[in-house]
């Protein structure tokens, strides 16, 4: 049994897969979400931006941002409406980064693999001297 601290109130849980949060937070959010979903019910809010339904609906940006993530609110039919970039904090509609840093990303994880990959040859090499040296 996984026991912590609800990251939100802070009282001890049984944490699970599908539960990040305690129980009564977890209502909480529940509501919170029913709130939202009634909001964007109305055609004319699915043009709001996060600050708009913030402001509109009293739900933190984090839980917005929590509900798009984990996929419950879809961007699909909400044009204005994203989520930071993980990385650089932009606004972005899928993945968890924006297109710059993936890329910039991808470049490092490339730098970091042929790093890995001299190092690697590096210790072969010297394995390989050591072993002459002591003559086997
Ligand atoms: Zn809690
Ligand atoms: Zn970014």
């Amino acid at each position: 049994m996984d026991l912590e601290n609800c990251p939100v109130c802070g009282r001890l849980f049984v944490r699970s897969p599908f539960r990040d949060i305690c129980p009564s937070c977890h209502e909480e959010e529940e509501r919170q979400f029913q709130t939202v979903v009634q909001f964007l019910r109305r055609r004319e809010n699915r043009l709001a931006t996060m600050e708009q339904i913030v402001e509109a609906t009293g739900v933190p940006e984090t839980l917005l941002v929590k509900f798009i993530k984990s996929g419950r609110l879809t961007l699909a039919q909400l044009p204005n409406l994203g989520y930071p970039c993980d990385r650089c904090g932009k606004l972005i509609r899928e993945g968890r980064m924006c297109a710059d840093c993936s890329k910039d990303l991808q470049r490092q994880l490339e730098m970091v693999k042929k790093e890995e990959e001299q190092k690697k040859k590096q210790v072969f090499r010297t394995y390989y001297t050591d072993k002459e040296r002591n003559g086997r």
